[in-house]
Formats: structure tokens, C-alpha cells, sequence
């Protein structure tokens, strides 16, 4: 887990890494199940937010960060975000992005050796 600003709340937030994403990502999907644990013992349906509880239960017991929205959670996720831009150190919205929607900054050209493809004429 690592706090990054996320561009979609416009907050700092507890992004999950791959492992940490993985389990709520599980629990997220179980929440769309039809045998949902979740699910009321009596059978009647939950309300939605009681489906995705879990959901922001892990993300909470992961971070203690206190979220609510499960989709908030969801994205989250260190590998979704780019490295932080070298001008105002907010991440880029994605790995592969070429410029920073934060400052509008053109990101800088990656160290000689780095694994960057080779940059293509438009
Ligand atoms: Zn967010
Ligand atoms: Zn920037």
C-alpha cells in the first residue's frame, strides 16, 4: 500500500499493490455472485451498499483508510497509475501516459537503459 493522489477524487488515498488489490478485487466480484456470502440468511436481498460492505471492509482493514464506495476502491490501484511526474509530483494517470494532466508537463524522457518503448512518430 502506498498513498498517491488520485486524480479521479482528487485526494490522497491509499493505493493497494497487486496482492492487496487482489483480494478485494475477490471480494468485489463475489459481491455480483448470486450466492453472495453477504447475502441475508433469510434470503431476501441486501441493499447494494450491504453487498459491496466487504469490499470497503478489506480496503479499510488493508489501509485504515475509511471508504465507502466500492468503485472508489476499485480503482485504487498502484498499477493503474503512472509514475509521479517530475514537475509536481503527482502520478501520471497511467503507465504508459505522455504528458501529466495534473501540470500539463511533458514527461521527461526515461533513463538511458529504462525499458520505455521507443517513441513514435505521430
Ligand atoms: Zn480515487
Ligand atoms: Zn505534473
Amino acid at each position: 500500500m502506498k498513498v498517491l493522489w488520485c486524480w479521479r477524487c482528487k485526494l490522497d488515498v491509499p493505493m493497494l499493490d497487486e496482492e492487496e488489490f487482489a483480494r478485494v478485487a475477490g471480494l468485489y466480484r463475489a459481491a455480483f455472485s448470486p450466492r453472495s456470502p453477504t447475502e441475508a440468511p433469510s434470503g431476501e436481498r441486501r441493499s447494494i451498499e450491504a453487498r459491496f460492505r466487504p469490499v470497503c471492509e478489506e480496503y479499510e482493514r488493508l489501509t485504515g483508510f475509511h471508504e465507502t464506495n466500492a468503485n472508489a476502491v476499485m480503482h485504487h490501484r498502484l498499477s493503474q497509475y503512472g509514475p509521479p511526474c517530475a514537475h509536481c509530483g503527482k502520478p501520471l494517470r497511467t503507465p504508459e501516459a505522455r504528458h501529466c494532466a495534473a501540470c500539463g508537463v511533458t514527461r521527461q524522457a526515461p533513463p538511458a537503459g529504462g525499458q520505455e518503448l521507443p517513441p513514435r512518430r505521430v
